[in-house]
């Protein structure tokens, strides 16, 4: 029996496509068949310290984190204002700001504003950035957002850049 290069090449073809088969039903078990989304560790994290896990909870993380990691305003001194009022959901991002920053209502170096706007301002020292979300963003979360999609979006929100995610001027 002569194996042609063809044969060997059919072979190898079919089974790349077992193997892709595989990964894929395996990806579909690990999210839909448990009705789960696979969460990153801060997430669930998150999710535990608010209750649920929606976008504007997560909006508020990356607005703390961004504050105190890429502008250095963290620590003791830090104070921030939240513009979102205290109805749900916008006013999730007060939660996500408290999990991610040293602002915190205990503390007292946290207040609520109530403009009914996915904004944030921090202070520290004689520094000052104001963080708000972008319309477009917003414009998708309010439209889209439902109890069945609600952490998918919190991941979309999650994994954005901070550049598409928000404006972002600093005094
Ligand atoms: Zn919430």
């Amino acid at each position: 029996m002569v194996v042609m290069a063809s044969d060997i090449y059919n072979i190898f073809g079919q089974m790349t496509v077992l193997v892709i088969r595989f990964f894929y039903c395996y990806m579909h078990i690990q999210t839909w068949d448990h009705g789960e989304i696979m969460l990153p560790a801060q997430l669930e994290s998150l999710k535990k310290f608010h209750g649920h896990l929606g976008p504007y909870v997560v909006v508020g993380l990356r607005m703390g984190k961004f504050a105190v990691e890429k502008r250095g305003v963290g620590g003791k001194k830090l104070k921030c204002v939240v513009k979102t009022g205290t109805k749900p959901p916008i006013s999730c991002i007060i939660d996500g700001i408290q999990f991610s920053s040293s602002c915190t209502l205990g503390k007292g170096n946290i207040s609520v504003e109530d403009k009914g706007l996915a904004e944030a301002l921090f202070f520290k020292d004689d520094k000052k950035i104001k963080i708000g979300l972008k319309d477009d963003i917003k414009s998708r979360i309010d439209r889209e957002m439902s109890k069945e999609n609600e952490e998918e979006l919190s991941l979309w929100v999650y994994e954005m850049s901070a550049e598409k995610l928000f404006n972002i001027s600093i005094e």
